[in-house]
This record gives C-alpha cells, structure tokens and sequence, in this order.
C-alpha cells in the first residue's frame, strides 16, 4: 500500500511503496537540526513531484526540501549502516517520516543513528 506525504504548504509531494514500520533518528549535525525521522526506500519504491530545493555540504547527501515552506521532505543519499560503512555507488531515499498524510509516527521503531560520530 503505497503512502504520500506532503510539505506544510502542500507544494510538495511524495510518495513511498509502503507504510513504514520502522524510522531512524540521527544526531549528525545536518539531522538535528533538521529534525528529520526518517525511513529509507529503494529509489524506484519513491517518486516526487513540485517545487524542490536541494542542500547538500558534502556532496554525498543531497538534502531535498520546499523552497517555500522550507520543510525537509526527502534525502538521496549513499546506503549508510548503522555502523558508519557505506557504499559510495548505491543510493536510497531517506523519507521524513513526520511529513506522511494521516500516518502516527509514534507507533513507529526508532533506531538510533550516531552519525556525528560515525563520519
Ligand atoms: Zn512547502
């Protein structure tokens, strides 16, 4: 079942395959002060559509969000693990799980990500 979320304006949309079960909540210095929960999809499980910004400091993750309500929507990002390896070549959306229409995050399974220590 797929599920859409939306920025605070509605300008942005997106949409995932499936309802999330699970999220990750990261403390590296763009996450925290994002305040993004985030649940990952293969990029041909995500689609998206209206204005869009992209923020990224380091080149490897690229941080979407609407230019008009300043929402953080989505991230594109290399396949991280939870203990700081990756894989430069292969990428996967990290949704903002707080932006999904109609849908409880606080049902969700956080793992935690230290990612400002990680990298
Ligand atoms: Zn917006």
């Amino acid at each position: 079942m797929t599920i859409s979320g939306t920025c605070h304006c509605g300008a942005t949309r997106f949409e995932v395959a499936t309802v999330p079960t699970e999220a990750v909540e990261c403390n590296c210095t763009y996450c925290s002060k994002a305040g993004g929960l985030w649940a990952y999809y293969e990029p041909e499980d995500f689609s998206a559509a209206g204005p869009d910004r992209v923020y990224s400091k380091t080149g490897y993750n690229k941080h979407h969000f609407c230019p008009t309500c300043g929402c953080q929507t989505y991230g594109v990002s290399p396949k991280w693990s939870l203990d700081g390896s990756h894989e430069l070549d292969k990428f996967r959306i990290g949704v903002n799980v707080r932006l999904l229409d109609d849908f409880d995050p606080s049902g969700l399974t956080i793992t935690k990500m230290d990612g400002r220590h990680l990298w």
